[in-house]
């Protein structure tokens, strides 16, 4: 028996069961093709080998989960070297807080997923794919980029930092400074918001549960809540906290909440500037806080003269006496209460970085940041800079588009879709279902002189791409360190754990260094991983080989005990900042305004309302084995609108129906549900085509529907509200 660690007594309430994911998620024999996108680089079936007739061997190492970009990190265990076993959330990360959602354990298994690309392959003038080796795809590619000016290469990187590390390095060494995380097409908005108000570098906040007495939650995140963020809920429930949930589908979070407000999706600004209104006109707001540490308070107060709760109520629906009501109670409770940093707020409307500056207005009338029971600002967590190890970055402004966005965020639709024509590489993510409507993506992709996408599966992205390359999924390759910023920052990493499962596929770092070398460009690619994670990591007082055994190390918590003490705001001013002269630039107004989203639910139709399933919310997760059998299970696929409506229309749960926004109509399943407002229709996010066919029912794809309008200011994609609507099919 040469097992370290016996299956016994590593099996714990955090282990994945045979009766979750391993039953089918895993000893894939024999795995189904792709089908219907004409492919041959992924049609190969794959083996794992359970080595049956030997005796086991486990081992353990660290994992970062890369499904969504809070990073969870967790100790992976592994059974004869090729197969997860279990994995245990690390406790002391920030979003992790000892539990992974069903997501990250599914994402773990992302290496036996049945559409795995397993060869390089290049686009034929047909629109199908054919197989190329390695040496051909890095010539061409490198020959093409050789030739291209510099200033026209545009990289797309998911959140997973080795990525993001490396194709950075890429458009770097290639003589581009536009190199975007993916996030940015969700996150501008909401940190812009809050950059705007507290400066750049604080991009959350945690609410101290055990104290507060009022918590206002708005909606769910678009790729829905951390472990973390739901296990604060809890236990701030289980204090006596009151906890109030506005937002237009009363899911998983708002079964926590004492008091549901139904608001129109889009309309949480109106519920704010209401609150703004009560707080400053009852005399409510912490005068004292206000003075001592904001600026532009009395502009803001003019700016919210007009939004009474009567106003509120004509815009966003909520009853006025339900709005002042709210305003009291966290009034009363001042400073123990907050506007939770997370939410469905910031991400995709029309009005999404004003909302998320309205969010940290309130806060700061209620004085509640860093005070005992209110809100506890996060701390960055940063790697340490090269040194020699750094390559040049060009300077790059910030998209036109997106004046408002923080530095390095912001505008990947914007720049995807604008009138220049670009060479784009893209690592691990999917802009093309993330991001705007697909047929203009599409006519984006084609624009472009080159599309390289890097993946370890047929994404929509990559359908479109001129090449694609597989590269090695989760816990197939040694990862740089991923900084996850908290009251408690930490860093974890991800290690190689199991063999590839598609022997061909490559690690990012190899396939950045051969395209580069196939480019002429020497020098960025000549420092091992393990040299540029070691520098990354000086000053973090841990090694690289600690931080692979222990998985997650931690800075000191600030929160407990540390109350009162707020940190230097990186704003023109130093303080807080009630009003943006950046924002009045950007088009929008000095201090926060209503930026109305359209009537978008009268005339028989819905406002559409993209939301986050609570288990899975890209085409990437909805292909792994586990997530799609719970799909399938739960009927995840299918438009639900509220029982009401669904009454006065004639319409029944499961009934098939046609769903139509001004871009595409689609026939897809109705769901019935008490928990949706009426009005509004809720539409699944995350299927791409490849995942909508793989259910038992055909699944509702978002992206399809959405349009293509970007936020004034901040540049993001209004991609979760689209005016649809609903009839039975035949009628
Ligand atoms: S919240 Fe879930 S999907 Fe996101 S990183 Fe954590 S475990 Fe992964």
């Amino acid at each position: 028996m040469t097992s370290t660690v016996t299956e016994r007594n590593t099996m714990s309430e955090n282990a994945i069961t045979r009766r979750g994911f391993l039953a089918g998620g895993t000893g894939v024999a024999a795995v189904a093709v792709a089908g219907g996108l004409g492919l041959t680089g992924c049609s190969e079936p794959y083996t794992v080998s359970d080595h049956k007739d030997e005796e086991p061997t486990y081992r353990q190492g660290s994992g970062v989960c890369a499904a969504c970009p809070r990073l969870c990190a967790y100790t992976a265990y592994i059974r004869n070297n090729n197969r997860v076993t279990k994995l245990i959330a690390s406790a002391g990360h920030p979003s992790t807080m000892g539990k992974l959602c069903a997501r990250g354990y599914a994402f773990s298994r992302s290496a036996y997923a049945p559409d795995r690309l397993t060869e390089p392959l290049r686009a034929k003038s047909d629109g199908t794919f054919e197989q190329i080796d390695w040496a051909t795809a890095f010539n061409e590619i490198g020959a093409k980029l050789a030739g291209v000016d510099a200033d026209g290469v545009l990289v797309v990187h998911g959140s997973e930092p080795t990525q993001a590390f490396y194709a950075t390095r890429l458009a770097n060494a290639l003589g581009s400074g536009a190199s975007y995380g993916i996030e940015t097409d969700y996150e501008p908005s909401r940190l812009g918001g809050y950059a705007q108000v507290l400066g750049e570098g604080i991009t959350g906040w945690d609410v101290d549960v055990r104290n507060c007495r009022a918590l206002l939650v708005l909606g769910t995140p678009a790729r829905g809540f951390s472990p973390a963020q739901l296990k604060r809920l809890t236990a701030a429930k289980e204090a006596g906290c009151q906890i109030v949930y506005a937002g237009p589908v009363r899911d998983g979070v708002g079964s926590h909440a004492d008091w549901w407000l139904p608001v129109v999706p889009g309309h949480e600004l109106a519920l704010l500037l209401a609150i703004a209104n009560r707080l400053i006109d009852g005399k409510a707001y912490d005068e004292g806080f206000v003075r001592d540490h904001a600026e532009g308070f009395d502009d803001f107060k003019k700016a919210m003269e007009p939004y009474t709760p009567a106003w509120a109520e004509a815009t966003c629906g909520i009853p006025a006496t339900d709005i002042a009501h709210l305003a009291q109670v966290l009034a009363d409770a001042r400073p123990a209460c907050a506007i939770a940093s997370q939410g469905g707020f910031g991400q995709g409307m029309a009005a999404s970085g004003e909302t998320a500056r309205m969010v940290a207005a309130v806060n700061t009338l209620l004085g509640c940041w860093n005070q005992k029971g209110g809100a506890q600002l996060w701390r960055a967590a940063k790697p340490a800079d090269l040194g020699d190890l750094a390559v040049d970055a060009p300077q790059t402004k910030a998209p036109d588009a997106a004046p408002l966005a923080p530095a390095g965020l912001g505008g990947v639709t914007a720049l995807l879709t604008d009138d220049k024509a670009r060479d784009v590489l893209v690592f691990g993510c999917d802009p093309a279902i993330d991001g705007r409507g697909l047929g203009k993506m599409r006519a984006a992709f084609k624009k472009a002189g080159l599309v390289v996408a890097v993946d370890w599966r047929m994404s929509e992205t990559a359908s479109m791409a001129d090449y694609v390359l597989p590269c090695c999924a989760q816990l197939e390759y040694d990862g740089m360190p991923a900084f996850t910023d908290g009251t408690a920052p930490a860093v974890s990493i991800s290690s190689k754990m199991i063999d590839p499962v598609a022997p061909d596929a490559k690690p990012v770092d190899e396939i950045c260094a051969g395209i580069a070398a196939a480019a002429g460009v020497t020098g960025a690619f000549d420092h091992t991983l393990a040299d540029f994670a070691t520098a990354e990591l000086d000053g973090w007082d841990t090694s690289l080989d600690n931080l692979r055994s222990v998985a997650t190390v931690s800075a000191a918590n600030t929160s407990d005990g540390g109350f009162g003490t707020l940190p230097a705001f990186a704003t023109p001013s130093g303080k807080i900042q009630l009003t943006s002269s950046a924002c009045a630039d950007a088009g929008l107004s000095a201090a926060p305004q209503w930026v109305g989203t359209g009537d978008v639910v009268n005339g028989g139709s819905f406002a559409g309302y993209v939301a986050a399933l609570p288990y899975q919310t890209c085409g990437a997760d909805a292909a792994t084995p586990g997530l799609a059998r719970i799909g399938d299970t739960y009927l995840a696929g299918r438009v639900v609108i509220s029982a009401a409506t669904a009454s006065e229309l004639g319409m029944s749960d499961g009934d098939e129906v046609t769903i139509s926004s001004a871009t595409e109509s689609q026939r897809v399943v109705l769901g019935v549900s008490d928990h949706v407002m009426p009005g509004v229709a809720v539409i699944p996010a995350g299927f791409d085509t490849v995942t909508a066919q793989n259910g038992g029912e055909t699944r509702v794809v978002a992206a399809r529907l959405v349009g293509d309008d970007i936020e004034t200011g901040y540049g993001s994609p209004v991609n979760r509200v689209v005016k649809v609507s609903i009839q039975k099919a035949g009628a």
